[in-house]
């Protein structure tokens, strides 16, 4: 059925204004229904397919998406505005995840066995809603694909509004592979719209999220009381702290890409930098020289270290939040240009920061790096757990045992001692506290708990 023209958007290239990267029609809330409804029926028949048939059609899924990686990675840059390297990283970190997945299940399996007959299965659970958004609109999607239907589960996919288009090449990839139909859903619609009918749909058994603190929460009150497990990886404001002893050029350094890569729009990038008093003036001057050595533009132009923020609405709160900070004592030391053609703004540092301003204590996502000084590392540690967040830090020093004695105090589900506060490894989970996250993390090994149910299986 052609889509109702009212329903048709057009989504900009954030880098480049003139150009429309995707354009789509909005699903109804019937469309919504339906997919909910297809993966209830599909998932009878995906939950018996044996687990190492599953695995073969998943490799052979990678295999392909390995192979269309350059197209891959520019469909990303176009709709979401990041660089082409940063484009390829995310396509081979989301592979990186996804084997890690695979390559755990075929370690572990799905039984456990125990001194006599009897042992533990785990099983599918059902109808998997994962909710993905705009700043990785691949490597999210793919990395909680894969374990859904690894361990034999249907699956609705609810990408960003302003990402569509990889979500859709996603899906693209796994059509001809031969998986029952309703498997896999795409969903593509506005969140407020299609949100609710496919979190109230009686057969839905998990949700697995990725995105604002507001929403997340909103989807755990949605889902009170129901038998609907929730994985929900939320905000960060995530602080690097450099202690007295630190290599300043190496703390700059971390500084600079985990608050600047992918325009400040990463969730475990850095939100704040907590430096030491007596260094505090030889770091800032070495964190700005590196600032203003980055260049801007579009993120097809192989010359750009940084693309432009996703929105003209995120443009304009980065403006904002600079001319706030700077009303109210903040000494801006480069940046908060906006060059035209696209949602561009040029990598800010501001010091002479104090706790008490938003534009520490909140997350921004967007290319701004707050710096504020400490006289001690238990201060350090103090101004780090300030705020709601809880989801990644570093500590920079010489001497890794104070680093982590240090690190220790800290309220974060991730810790880096010397490396930037975005450094991953995929045996890893993504494991935010406090406001950054709720129930079981994502990645590493804990997918599989995540998306299964254990059955207890007795025999004489
Ligand atoms: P951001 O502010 O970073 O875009 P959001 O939490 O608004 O983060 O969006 C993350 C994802 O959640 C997107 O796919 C968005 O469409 C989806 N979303 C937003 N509101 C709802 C809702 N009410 N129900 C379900 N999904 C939603």
């Amino acid at each position: 059925m052609p889509a109702d023209p009212h329903r048709l958007v057009a989504r900009e290239n954030p880098g480049n204004l003139e150009d429309i990267a995707a354009r789509w029609a909005k699903a109804t809330i019937a469309d919504a229904s339906h997919a909910m409804e297809a993966a209830a029926h599909a998932f009878p028949q995906w939950s018996r397919c044996p687990i190492d048939r599953r695995i073969e059609l998943l490799k052979e899924w990678l295999t392909v998406l390995a192979a269309n990686k350059p197209h891959l990675a520019a469909v990303i840059t176009r709709e979401n505005g990041k660089t082409l390297a940063e484009a390829h990283a995310e396509v081979a970190a989301a592979l990186a995840d996804a084997q890690h997945t695979i390559s755990e299940a075929q370690i572990r399996g799905v039984t456990e066995n125990t001194s006599t007959r009897s042992h533990l299965r785990l099983e599918p659970i059902g109808v998997c809603l994962l909710i993905t958004p705009w700043n990785f609109p691949f490597a999210t999607i793919v990395r909680k694909l894969t374990p859904a239907l690894l361990y034999g589960n249907a699956v609705v996919i609810k990408p960003s509004e302003l990402t569509p288009a990889s979500a859709v090449e996603i899906i693209q990839n796994l059509i001809g592979l031969g998986l029952p139909a309703g498997t896999v859903n795409l969903v593509l619609g506005d969140g407020n719209e299609v949100g609710p009918a496919l979190v109230s749909h009686s057969g839905l058994r998990a949700i697995s999220f990725t995105g604002s603190t507001r929403t997340g929460r909103m989807l755990a009150q949605l889902t009170t009381g129901r038998d609907v497990r929730l994985q929900l990886e939320m905000g960060g404001n995530n602080p690097l702290i450099v202690l007295e002893d630190a290599d300043l050029d190496a703390a700059a350094a971390a500084a600079a890409i985990g608050g600047f890569s992918c325009a400040g729009q990463w969730c475990t990038g850095t939100g704040r930098v907590i430096v030491l008093k007596r260094i505090a003036e030889t770091f800032t001057d070495q964190l700005v020289a590196r600032a203003e050595k980055l260049r801007i533009g579009p993120g097809d132009d192989p010359s750009s270290d940084i693309g432009p923020v996703i929105t003209g609405e995120s443009q304009g709160f980065a403006r904002h939040t600079v001319a706030t900070a700077v009303a109210s004592g903040a000494r801006l030391r480069c940046g908060g240009a906006m060059p035209p053609g696209g949602y561009f703004f040029t990598p800010c540092v501001l010091d002479q920061v104090h706790a008490g301003m938003p534009v520490f204590a909140e997350e921004l996502f967007v290319p701004i790096l707050p710096v504020i000084t400490a006289e001690t590392a238990a201060e350090a540690v103090k101004l780090a757990n300030i705020g709601q967040y809880g989801l990644s830090a570093s500590v920079f020093s010489r001497d890794e045992t104070k680093a982590m004695q240090c690190a220790a105090s800290i309220e974060a589900g991730m810790i880096h001692i010397n490396l930037h506060t975005a450094w991953r490894d995929p045996a890893l989970p993504v494991s935010g506290w406090r406001d950054s996250g709720r129930g079981l993390p994502e990645c590493g090994r804990f997918y599989r708990d995540f998306f299964t149910r254990p059955r207890a299986v007795y025999l004489p």
